[in-house]
């Protein structure tokens, strides 16, 4: 386990037409952990998906990846595609999965090498990558519906697919956009599960603003709170539920303190 972070977000600021998104945001990520952001709606956490992603770019500040400091990469410098092949994948709050295709297609097609839907869906998997497809659907539990077109699957099962697509593609780094939203108390507790499983494997960060969620998953890990586009409060679940601004600005407000 290294020290130095993973990701490194320092001094961040972004604006939109004098509007600010994200100011002096700070935000350190490490290897293997299982971050959950909450923040209230507008409070910056799909932005600095965007920024991280290099779908957005900062106006001032460090974005950085890489856990060895003297070969890190200056994700600023970097387009989305760089960025994501560096290994650093995104999951949005739709799920985009080929409703066309297979469950085990889309697995099929998010593997990394030729691009192109017939390219990848024609070409001949080793048996390495079959076993790691296969033990994806278990993971993501759809074994059993293996070979339905994913337009039949409930909209949880969508989300887990697509978890599971990000997951072919063997990212170092996830970054989860509200996961639980639309879904059932059921899909959202497996969810968790899920991403329990995959916590120290790989580096995740959740944004979610359903707190039985949050709780849930937060466990003995960090957890940030964002407020109009900066850090309020960073610490355990139970520190940050208890923290006054945070009551305050956050889970005061009723509709998004319970489920
Ligand atoms: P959250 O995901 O926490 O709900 P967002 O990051 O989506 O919040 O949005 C934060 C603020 O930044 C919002 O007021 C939003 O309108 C604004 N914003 C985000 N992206 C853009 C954009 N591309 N253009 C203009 N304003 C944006
Ligand atoms: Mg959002």
């Amino acid at each position: 386990m290294s020290y130095h972070p993973l990701l490194t977000v320092e001094d961040v600021s972004k604006t939109y037409d004098g509007f600010k998104a994200i100011t002096n945001l700070n935000f350190y990520l490490f290897q293997g952990e299982l971050r959950t952001v909450i923040g209230p709606n507008g409070a910056g956490k799909s932005t600095f998906f965007d920024l991280i992603t290099g779908r957005a770019k900062p106006d001032k500040g460090k974005i950085e990846f890489g856990a060895d400091p003297a070969a890190s990469h200056d994700l600023t410098e970097l387009n989305e595609y760089e960025i994501n092949r560096l290994g650093i994948g995104r999951k949005f709050q739709t799920p985009s999965v080929y409703v066309e295709h297979t469950v085990w297609n889309n697995l099929v097609l998010s593997l990394k090498g030729p691009r192109g839907v017939f390219a990848s869906l024609f070409r001949k998997l080793s048996s390495t990558d079959r076993d790691r497809l296969d033990e994806l659907l278990k993971l993501i539990r759809l074994s059993d519906k293996r070979d339905w077109n994913a337009g039949l699957l409930a909209h949880g099962e969508k989300q887990w697919l697509e978890i599971g697509m990000l997951l072919a593609q063997e990212p170092k780094v996830l970054l989860v956009d509200e996961p639980a939203a639309g879904m059932t108390d059921e899909e959202t507790h497996r969810t968790g599960e899920l991403l329990i499983e995959l916590s120290g494997k790989h580096s995740i960060v959740v944004v979610e603003h359903d707190m039985a969620f949050v709780k849930q998953i937060a466990r003995d890990n960090q957890v940030t709170v964002l407020h109009q586009g900066t850090v309020l409060c960073e610490g355990k679940f139970d520190e940050v539920q208890s923290n006054q601004k945070v009551r305050e600005v956050y889970l005061g407000r009723g509709k998004h303190g319970t489920r």
